[in-house]
């Protein structure tokens, strides 16, 4: 269930119906991200620490990327379980559990001897962030997907379009922890608009195979995204604001 990346443990924790939490542990530092059931959350701490450490578990932060109910519902009692701090951002706490730690645009934690950096990426929400680590992770919640991003219920198409570059800019190597198992219906939207892409269509036959096996298509390397999500891939705000209401109604 763990994968390791650049010195970093990853553990995906699958949610409600198509959520994905995820842990991110460094040289014995850890942080859960977004975690909607609480006992879930808690179980996969469990697990993945004492794997590792047989004198208890523990659990340094609780990541929330944005106030959807789906990403912060069982974050008090993971955090109350592990004495774990939970991190948001500021500009946005009224709308999250109470704060630990309240970070602003670019705002770091040290993380195990590495840094850990709250980006804002609103679009998704008005207070939607990513969280960074290192130069080799980002947990982007609901704004990007693989083959697509979140539902724009609070941004205007400028304002996406300028967290989704924001994430095209980080390094080609970069992990994404996206929040939502949906790359098999994006990947159906992903070819109507882009069907002479042929990267597209690889990612594509490959991400039906893992759905059929019953795998997970994520986490996913932003190489990947920037030669085959067409969301990434929009010139323009414009551009961006046709896919976007195009795949509402597709
Ligand atoms: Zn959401």
């Amino acid at each position: 269930m763990s994968i390791a990346y650049a010195g970093f443990t990853i553990t995906r924790v699958p949610m409600l119906t198509d959520n994905y939490a995820w842990l991110v542990g460094y040289e014995g530092a850890t942080a859960f991200i977004d975690p909607a059931d609480a006992n879930a959350a808690i179980l996969a701490v469990e697990q993945a620490i004492l794997a590792v450490e047989q004198d208890g578990a523990k659990l340094d932060y609780v990541l929330l990327t944005h106030h959807h109910d789906d990403h912060i519902a069982g974050a008090k009692t993971l955090a109350a379980r592990f004495g774990a701090k939970i991190v948001g951002n500021e500009a946005d706490a009224a709308r999250l559990p109470s704060l630990d730690i309240a970070l602003k645009d670019g705002g770091t934690l040290d993380f195990g001897g590495s840094k850990l950096k709250m980006i804002a990426t609103p679009g998704h929400t008005n207070g939607h962030v990513a969280y960074l680590f290192g130069d080799a992770i980002a947990a982007c919640g609901d704004t990007l997907f693989s083959l697509g991003c979140g539902r724009m219920f609070e941004g205007t198409p400028e304002i996406f379009h300028a967290s989704l570059h924001r994430l095209a800019a980080l390094s080609p190597d970069t992990m994404l922890l996206c929040g939502h198992e949906y790359t098999l219906a994006n990947a159906r939207f992903a070819r109507s608009v882009d069907p002479d892409n042929e990267a597209l269509m690889a990612r594509a036959r490959e991400v039906e195979l893992m759905r059929q096996r019953g795998e997970p298509t994520l986490p996913v390397r932003l190489a990947v995204e920037l030669l085959t999500n067409p969301f990434l891939r929009a010139q323009t705000p414009e551009e961006f604001a046709r896919l976007r209401a195009a795949k509402d109604k597709f």
